[in-house]
């Protein structure tokens, strides 16, 4: 499947998980599949590729609405750690999810991933252990 079909395919997927609501604010109708773990930006095209089926996996992808939820929080490591959890209450493994991603990058240098994710992975891994 091309990435064309494939995010397609995931945004359907992924509004039918969400009951139609936009992770952030709960309204109706969102529309931008965002990729809150690994993204496209990560990564040089030719890899963006040969990952596709990782960048556009469920548990990769939430849908919210572009503007202003996906404008306005897209970017902010308070929304990676809120997605993170919706998607582990939702059943995903999303220690598994950044366990793959670090298979799948291992030219990411441990500095390059401390700063990106580590304290991400270090903040749900502390919550979930207090659970
Ligand atoms: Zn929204």
């Amino acid at each position: 499947m091309d990435q064309h079909h494939l995010r397609i395919v995931t945004k359907l997927a992924l509004l039918a998980e969400q009951n139609n609501r936009c992770v952030l604010c709960g309204k109706r109708d969102p529309n931008a599949l965002h990729e809150w773990a690994l993204k496209r930006g990560d990564l040089p095209k030719k890899r963006q590729e040969e990952l596709a089926n990782l960048l556009f996996s469920e548990i990769n992808c939430v849908v919210l609405h572009n503007n202003p939820c996906h404008l306005a929080f897209g970017q902010t490591r308070w929304l990676e750690v809120e997605v993170a959890h919706y998607k582990q209450d939702q059943g995903h493994d999303v220690l598994a999810h950044f366990a793959a991603i670090r298979t799948a990058i291992p030219t990411w240098t441990s500095a390059a991933w401390d700063k990106k994710s580590n304290r991400l992975v270090g903040r749900i891994h502390g919550d979930f252990q207090a659970r």
